[in-house]
């Protein structure tokens, strides 16, 4: 049997793909840290970690991306099953955690009120990382999340168990099997590339589900149009809905939840300094 050290089957892995990819997945098969696998090359490998690197290596060449390689992605700080039916969960999306947070009161977040929890709706919730997410970051909140794909419920479904979050999941596009329910709060990150954009047909996205990518429109909003224009008849009153969108669709999405009577709409940017989530305040007059 061939021994191989760290250092071999990096550098192997390193003809073929990025670095920090190879590094990534052999810390996770390897369970050595990064620094740990770059401070002793002369390590050596279990057989079985070094041909299972090996696989990796040659999917990851075919342009697999590593989340599905690996069968998880992290998301503010939890794992996530992913498979090919969900879209794997990005960093930038975690601006809608981070705003949802800042824009709720700590006494709405970890106490229940007396009269009732704060309820929290996800559009589209795909491996179920946002909804499961808002769910254990606010424990008095009451999570409901829909997907259209009924694949996509059951990867998020599993990662609700195994995070130990209480989500209520629903098969249903957009709003259809909504009638009649309001929320405090509707987050989404639907599917906003634009029909003819050339990276759907380049790199990592070719894996991904095309459903959870563009919804087909020429300018990548219909899907987006749908949620804002749905929003009042979900939304309770001081409701909010935030939304992801493209880099260069914020003045659009902001002009939309106008348009729809949104108050105090507002862009927030995500780490690349690109304005990312937009969310807007609903209020029911009276
Ligand atoms: N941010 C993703 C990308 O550009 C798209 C995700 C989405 O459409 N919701 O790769």
């Amino acid at each position: 049997m061939r021994i191989s050290t760290v250092g071999e089957v990096l550098t192997f892995a390193q003809r073929a793909i990025d670095r920090l990819d190879a590094q990534y997945m052999l810390s996770h098969l390897s369970g050595m840290s990064r620094a740990s696998l770059i401070a002793n090359p002369d390590r050596i490998l279990d057989t079985h970690v070094a041909a299972t690197f090996a696989n990796y290596v040659a999917e990851r060449a075919n342009g697999r991306p590593v989340a599905q390689i690996l069968g998880s992605r992290e998301f503010y700080g939890r794992e996530f099953g992913v498979d090919e039916n969900v879209l794997i969960p990005r960093p930038e999306t975690e601006v809608i955690v981070e705003q949802v947070l800042a824009r709720i009161s700590e006494q709405n977040r970890l106490k229940t009120p007396a009269s009732r929890a704060l309820s929290i709706l996800d559009l589209g919730t795909g491996s179920g990382a946002l909804a499961i997410t808002l769910a254990r970051e606010i424990p008095a909140a009451s999570l409901t999340a829909v997907d259209i794909s009924a694949h996509a419920l059951r990867v998020a479904s599993a990662n609700a168990s195994r995070l130990n979050a209480r989500v209520n999941f629903l098969e249903s596009n957009w709003y259809l099997a909504l009638e009649g329910q309001r929320y405090d709060i509707i987050v989404a990150n639907p599917p906003y590339v634009a029909a003819d954009d050339d990276h759907l047909r380049k790199g990592d996205l070719r894996f991904e589900p095309p459903l959870a990518l563009t919804d087909g429109s020429i300018d990548g909003l219909e899907s987006i149009r749908t949620i804002v224009a749905g929003a009042p008849n979900h939304l309770l009153g001081e409701g909010r809905l935030f939304v992801e969108h493209g880099y260069d669709q914020a003045e659009r999405v902001r002009a939309l939840f106008a348009a729809a009577g949104f108050s105090d709409v507002v862009s927030t940017k995500d780490l690349s300094g690109i304005e990312r989530v937009t969310h807007g305040s609903w209020r029911i007059d009276v």
